[in-house]
């Protein structure tokens, strides 16, 4: 029943607040349109490099779907 870390944030925001603790492999969910960043992949998009942590995306990176805020995405489970 859930996993250490990854508890829900009570305003459903990013379970984080602060995307530079979010891991560097994980993976994370558009709460808006359900696109999901994955970090071996990239984001051709925004010419996101494979490889790419969520945290060191550029500050100004957004849902390349839907322009949501780097704030709205949800970790996801492995
Ligand atoms: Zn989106």
């Amino acid at each position: 029943m859930g996993e250490p870390g990854m508890t829900p944030s009570p305003t459903g925001g990013l379970a984080f607040g602060d995307t530079s603790q979010v891991p560097a492999e994980a993976r994370l969910e558009c709460k808006i349109c359900w696109w999901v960043y994955d970090p071996a992949e990239g984001d051709s998009v925004w010419q996101v490099a494979p490889g790419t942590p969520f945290a060191a995306l550029p500050p100004h990176w957004r849902c390349p779907q839907c322009d949501a805020e780097a704030s709205k995405f949800l970790l996801l489970p492995d």
